[in-house]
């Protein structure tokens, strides 16, 4: 008898197979939902840029009677949100790469020489501030370089965006006690109240909206960060006081654990 009912015991299998498939659905609905929001939620960003630019050139088309000096206003608005607008679709690329699922390309790095070099190419964005390399110490990851690098500027510049000009930026690497290595990136900014903390990663989450668009911010840095930390098998995490400052710190595997006198140092 082939086409048997099930019997008790497949029936048992049948329940679990029942419960398995509405965890997938429930799991696939969350999934959708989620994408249908970030859709949602992109078309809006990308709408109020938009809008700014539209209303600005309408002004220059209409008013002839503009001085310089408000003509030129009106164009350096439309300078800035074209740039914020650049700056949103090569974010929205980058995340939407990274939703797609497209693997990274892990190679040994060097990841002292990635924060030597990104330190240098920001040399001009942090003119303003006292940057301060606690410790550099070489370390090697399993890693995507250009991630890395991504998720150090990514770092640096919230610091310097979110640290008033005379402020200090505090740039750490070495090996932990266990099989890691921490990046760090501290501030002595405007820090993160306790009930932001928690949601900083998210897409377009930010807990200071004037300040995050007066500054060129996207609101998807962080939610970047945390996807390109997460492809390397690692971590990270935020510890902030308002009104004192932020400390983000980054643990990605070690590609080889620490040298013992390195070790001794930690
Ligand atoms: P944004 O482009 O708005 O900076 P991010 O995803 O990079 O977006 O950061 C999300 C939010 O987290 C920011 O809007 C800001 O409120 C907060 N934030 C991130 N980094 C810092 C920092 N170093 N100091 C204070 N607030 C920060």
């Amino acid at each position: 008898f082939r086409h048997r009912l099930p019997t008790a015991g497949s029936r048992d299998e049948l329940g679990q197979l029942t419960s398995a498939f509405n965890e997938m659905l429930a799991e696939l609905e969350k999934a959708f939902e989620n994408q249908r929001r970030f859709v949602a939620d992109a078309s809006h960003e990308l709408r109020a840029p938009l809008a700014t630019l539209q209303g600005n050139l309408e002004l220059l088309e209409r008013a002839a009677n503009l001085s310089e000096a408000e003509r030129r206003a009106v164009w350096r608005d439309i300078r800035d949100e074209v740039r914020r607008l650049g700056r949103l679709v090569s974010d929205l690329l980058s995340l939407a790469r990274a939703e797609a699922g497209q693997g990274l390309h892990l190679l040994p790095v060097e990841l002292d020489r990635v924060v030597t070099d990104v330190l240098r190419s920001m040399r001009n964005e942090v003119a303003q501030h006292r940057l301060v390399v606690e410790h550099l110490e070489p370390v090697q990851v399993m890693g995507d370089a250009d991630r890395l690098r991504e998720l150090l500027v990514i770092l640096l510049d919230n610091a310097i965006r979110y640290t008033p000009p005379g402020g200090e930026i505090r740039v750490g690497l070495g090996h932990t006690p266990g099989p890691e290595v921490a990046l760090s990136v501290a501030d002595t900014g405007i820090g993160i109240a306790p009930e932001d903390l928690p949601h900083i990663f998210e897409r377009f989450y930010r807990a200071d909206k004037a300040r995050s668009r007066a500054t060129g911010g996207t609101g998807l840095g962080l939610a970047i960060a945390r996807w390109i930390v997460e492809a390397h098998g690692g971590r990270i995490e935020v510890e902030s006081q308002p009104g004192q400052g932020s400390r983000f710190t980054v643990r990605l595997p070690a590609a080889r654990p620490a040298s013992p006198e390195t070790e001794a140092h930690t």
